[in-house]
């Protein structure tokens, strides 16, 4: 059972990212909860993900830059407040096992993911037209922009949940 559970890891073209965090099968994925495997997976409420899955019309944030989980968790001034150091390109696995490792670390990874969950609309562009008209350069990160944007589509929240700027 366990041996044919490890061949379809193996060879399985999804969770390629859950493969580089646990190359062998382990059963310690017990203490993980969803906003963990949303996050590691890749298939959380990302901009990047909805956009592969043709549920957003552009792959990015409501900031301009391309919506990754790694976007949000190291760079998108929309999550700010639990952001983790950003890994140098070359060590992008290395890090993923980290923090994969690291209670702290997925303890920031579960706050962006609850409050994505939370006031998803914020998060990704929401049309092609958007993306033209709200600032002169559509791709490039602009702060004032994202902020407006985050304000505008967000839904009221206790202001405890407000991210801190
Ligand atoms: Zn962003």
């Amino acid at each position: 059972m366990i041996d044919s559970w490890q061949s379809d890891w193996t060879r399985g073209k999804t969770g390629r990212s859950i493969h580089n965090i646990f190359p062998q099968v382990k059963l310690r994925l017990t203490d993980w909860r969803r906003e963990d495997f949303l996050f590691f997976t890749g298939h959380g409420p990302f901009a990047h993900s909805l956009f592969r899955f043709r549920l957003k019309p552009t792959p990015f944030c409501a900031c301009g830059k391309e919506g990754t989980p790694l976007h949000y968790i190291t760079e998108c001034d929309l999550t700010e407040s639990w952001h983790i150091t950003k890994p140098a390109a070359n060590l992008k696995d290395l890090w993923f096992r980290r923090v994969a490792g690291n209670p702290h670390s997925r303890a920031k990874v579960r706050q962006v993911i609850k409050h994505m969950l939370k006031t998803r609309t914020s998060f990704s562009r929401t049309s092609i037209t958007s993306v033209k008209t709200s600032s002169s350069s559509a791709y490039q990160s602009d702060k004032q922009s994202a902020l407006s944007s985050h304000l505008l589509h967000s839904k009221p929240m206790p202001s405890s949940n407000i991210p801190r700027y």
